[in-house]
């Protein structure tokens, strides 16, 4: 899969990240995009649903297969969902083992803390204000949607981003997502000793 910042070589981040997802919409709350899985109010955990030739003890997003919690690091293009009643974009936090991609991620650990609202006024307007409220998250104008995510989180520095193959973003936090960001003596510590990698 190409070269890879092991857990014990990458930086620690001590803060979650924040990112951007599309989901499905309807009365009942948000989907996925790809499962028939529901997304309710707080933490929602990656669980790996690869079968039996993935498998792996590692917990999800492992780094030898496809799961974890999608993420792109830059908010959908409104045209993504827009013209779809039942698509709608937002914005998440993300943390414990994370895998970092070229334009995204796979986390363990993810948080639904905003939705972007609609131009115009009608029922999909109403149900996404109705769908935050139960998720405890904002709705918002889709340009403010960064804004409200960094509250949040950060975003993952664009050092870490790996240009081509993936990379573990480290021993990643495990503490509350309302924590405080990178640990700038320990990154730069644990860069220094970091490894070529494998994979
Ligand atoms: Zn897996």
């Amino acid at each position: 899969m190409g070269a890879v910042l092991h857990a014990e070589t990458a930086p620690d981040l001590v803060h979650p990240v924040i990112g951007f997802r599309l989901w499905r919409i309807d009365d009942a709350g948000l989907r996925s995009l790809y499962h028939d899985e529901r997304w309710s109010r707080g933490r929602h955990t990656a669980r790996c649903a690869a079968g039996r030739l993935a498998e792996h003890d590692e917990p999800s997003p492992a780094h030898s297969c496809t799961c974890g919690i999608y993420a792109w690091y830059e908010p959908c293009p409104r045209l993504a969902w827009a013209g779809s009643d039942s698509l709608v974009g937002g914005a998440v936090v993300l943390w414990g083992q994370i895998e970092l991609h070229g334009t995204g991620m796979r986390a363990q650990h993810v948080m639904v803390v905003g939705l972007a609202l609609p131009l115009t006024h009608g029922p999909k307007r109403r149900r996404i204000v109705s769908v935050a409220d139960s998720l405890e998250a904002e709705a918002v104008p889709a340009r403010r949607l960064a804004a409200v995510a960094k509250r949040h989180g950060q975003p993952v520095p664009s050092e870490l981003k790996p240009r081509c193959a993936p990379a573990r973003a480290g021993a990643v936090v495990q503490r509350d997502p309302r924590a405080d960001w990178l640990d700038p003596a320990r990154a730069r510590s644990r860069r220094r000793g970091r490894g070529s990698g494998s994979g």
